[in-house]
């Protein structure tokens, strides 16, 4: 097994079979290459830098229906909010002067922030803090849209594919929603010029071996400058809530096979990996990540942003988040830096 690892290091192409192998194999020997490797090659194009993500929670109104998802628009449980500009303004000059370079703006796609509002409040952070990256997380919009909002200043843009094999999308999702739509928001985004992210979870309910290698195939012909995975939690008020989550060992092999395959690419240590271990980001970061996105959000609606159960980081003020991220930074080895951090592709 090791001799698959060591093909993967040296950067030649795994075929389908050996990719396999690398995810379901149980040698301890490989698993611990696997990590070595990952830290070197993260060291040798990043150092010892961790890049942090403010991470803005705009709106839990979402006209989406995915499956895993807790704030789906059937869960009528859930508490619903969205952030005014004044709202995402503090947060920004909040994140500023805690060192923060990038503000991220995520939430469900909420049909109230229009192209027109999103681009002021984009114009306006962009000639506030020219020296910030201004990341979008709003789900899939059109062509035009997105190009609007680059127009207006926005550099990012996650949008993770959650699942590329059709079949496992279509158990993950209502029917009206589409993959092939996804898939091209996704070749829209990055022909506009934007920094992409793209993604998956670990772990999700009907996810095989083979449908992983389908994400990674898919990864390998996006080549986005992010790669956002996470395990897969169960949410209580979804009809997975009796599903098994994804696990830790599943979601740091995926994370160092990930750094090998991608070696400049900008992997997060995601909050679902630090929620279903407590060390989880740690672990993380020494398998190959190089940023972390600690939540910027106003405190009374953080738990109301409620994606999947028991979601860490929920209770504390930014400041708080920040501290406490930075140590558990400097315990895996790294350090925090407040810049930007582009991709160095
Ligand atoms: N509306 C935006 C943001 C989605 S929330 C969009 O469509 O991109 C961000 C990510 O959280 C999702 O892409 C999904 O992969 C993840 N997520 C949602 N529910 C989850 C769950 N139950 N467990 C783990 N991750 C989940």
């Amino acid at each position: 097994m090791t001799e698959i690892v060591e093909k993967l290091y040296r950067g030649e192409f795994l075929s389908d079979s050996e990719l396999k192998a690398l995810i379901e194999t149980d040698d301890q020997q490989a698993a611990e290459l696997l990590k070595k490797y990952a830290v070197e090659t993260r060291l040798k194009h990043y150092g010892k830098k961790v890049f942090l993500r403010g991470l803005i929670e705009i709106s839990s109104y979402c006209k989406n229906d995915c499956l895993y998802c807790g704030i789906r628009r059937s869960n009528k449980e859930a508490d619903r909010y969205r952030l005014s500009r004044e709202d995402i303004m503090a947060c920004c000059e909040n994140g500023y002067e805690l060192g923060f370079r990038t503000f991220v703006m995520q939430g469900g796609e909420d049909s109230f922030f229009t192209d027109d509002f999103l681009c002021s409040v984009i114009a306006e952070i962009r000639e506030k803090y020219p020296d910030c990256a201004i990341t979008l997380s709003l789900g899939e919009r059109s062509y035009e849209s997105y190009k609007r909002l680059k127009e207006a200043g926005a550099d990012r843009y996650l949008l993770r594919h959650e699942a590329a094999d059709p079949e496992l999308y279509k158990n993950l999702h209502p029917s009206e929603m589409s993959l092939d739509n996804r898939k091209e928001c996704l070749f829209h985004l990055k022909e506009l010029g934007y920094q992409v992210g793209a993604g998956f979870m670990v772990g999700a309910p009907f996810q095989t071996t083979e449908h992983l290698i389908y994400d990674l195939r898919f990864l390998q012909s996006l080549q986005p400058q992010m790669i956002g995975i996470g395990p897969f939690i169960p949410h209580h008020n979804t009809e997975f809530s009796e599903e098994k989550g994804g696990t830790l060992e599943l979601t740091l092999r995926l994370l160092g096979i990930i750094r090998l395959m991608f070696p400049k690419v900008l992997l997060p240590a995601t909050t679902a990996l630090g929620t279903i271990a407590p060390n989880g980001r740690e672990l993380g970061l020494m398998t190959g990540c190089n940023v972390v996105m600690p939540n910027l959000s106003p405190v009374k609606v953080r738990k109301k942003y409620d994606l999947y159960d028991n979601k860490i980081c929920t209770g504390e003020e930014a400041a708080e988040c920040r501290g406490c991220l930075e140590r558990r930074i400097n315990s895996a080895g790294y350090e925090v830096v407040s810049e930007r951090g582009d991709c160095l592709i």
